[in-house]
C-alpha cells in the first residue's frame, strides 16, 4: 500500500487559509488534521471540527505522553497536530492537510522530509489589515500583534515548496488543488512504492 501525503499549509492569520481548506478537502478527499487548542471557540467553531478545544491541562498531558507530532504556542494559546490520526490516515494511503502556523511546519519538516509545504500569502499587508479587521474578533492591539506576526511568518517563505497569492478565493484554492494533484502525479521516492507500481504492469502480461 502506496502511503498518503502531507501537505502542510500555513500564511499568516487572516489569509484565508481556512477557507482555502475547507473547499479542497471534499473536492480533493483529503483528510484535514483537526488540531487541538487551548484557544477559546470563535462563534460558530463547532469542537471536532474546527479544532478540539481543551484545557491547559489536558494539552499538557498530551504533550507528555508525545501525542503531538508538532506543537506550537501562536497569540498566546497552545495549538497542536494529534499524532495518532495522521499517522493513521497516512498509513491507508490517504492524504492528509494540516493547516499549522510557520513554528509547526518548520518543526514537521524536521521529521516529515517528503511532506509538501505550501504558503499562503496575502496580495499586500493593507489588505491583510482589512481582512482581519472585517473578522471583527480582534482588538487593535491583537490587530496590530498580528500583522507584525504575518511579516515575521512571511519572512520564512524559502522554507516552503510553493507560495500561492490568496486574491481571489476561487483562484487560490485552485492554485493550492493544482500543487496538489501535481504532487500526486510525482514518481513515489520510495524504491518500494515505484517497484508495486511497476508490478502491477507485469502483472498483466
Ligand atoms: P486561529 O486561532 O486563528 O484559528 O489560528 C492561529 C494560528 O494557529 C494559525 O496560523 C493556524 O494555522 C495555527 N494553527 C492551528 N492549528 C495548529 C496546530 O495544530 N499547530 C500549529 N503549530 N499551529 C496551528
Amino acid at each position: 500500500m502506496v502511503k498518503g501525503r502531507l501537505f502542510v499549509i500555513s500564511g499568516p492569520s487572516g489569509v484565508g487559509k481556512g477557507a482555502i481548506c475547507h473547499k479542497l478537502i471534499a473536492e480533493k478527499g483529503l483528510k484535514f488534521s483537526v488540531s487541538m487548542t487551548t484557544r477559546k471557540p470563535r462563534a460558530g467553531e463547532k469542537h471536532g471540527e474546527d479544532y478540539y478545544f481543551v484545557s491547559k491541562e489536558e494539552f499538557n498531558e498530551i504533550r507528555n505522553r508525545n501525542g503531538f507530532l508538532e506543537f506550537a504556542e501562536v497569540y498566546g494559546n497552545f495549538y497542536g497536530t494529534p499524532r495518532l490520526e495522521i499517522s493513521e490516515a497516512l498509513e491507508s494511503g490517504r492524504d492528509v492537510l494540516l493547516d499549522i502556523d510557520t513554528q509547526g511546519a518548520l518543526n514537521v519538516q524536521k521529521t516529515c522530509d517528503d511532506a509538501v509545504f505550501i504558503f499562503i500569502l496575502p496580495p499586500s499587508t493593507a489588505e491583510l489589515r482589512r481582512r482581519i479587521k472585517d473578522r471583527g474578533t480582534e482588538t487593535e492591539e491583537s490587530l496590530n500583534r498580528r500583522l507584525s506576526a504575518a511579516i515575521h511568518e512571511i519572512s520564512l517563505l524559502a522554507h516552503y515548496d510553493y507560495c500561492v497569492v490568496n486574491d481571489d478565493l476561487d483562484v487560490a484554492a485552485a492554485q493550492v488543488g493544482a500543487v496538489i494533484e501535481a504532487e500526486r502525479l510525482r514518481v513515489p521516492k520510495d524504491t518500494k512504492d515505484v517497484t508495486e507500481l511497476i508490478d502491477q504492469y507485469k502483472g498483466g502480461i
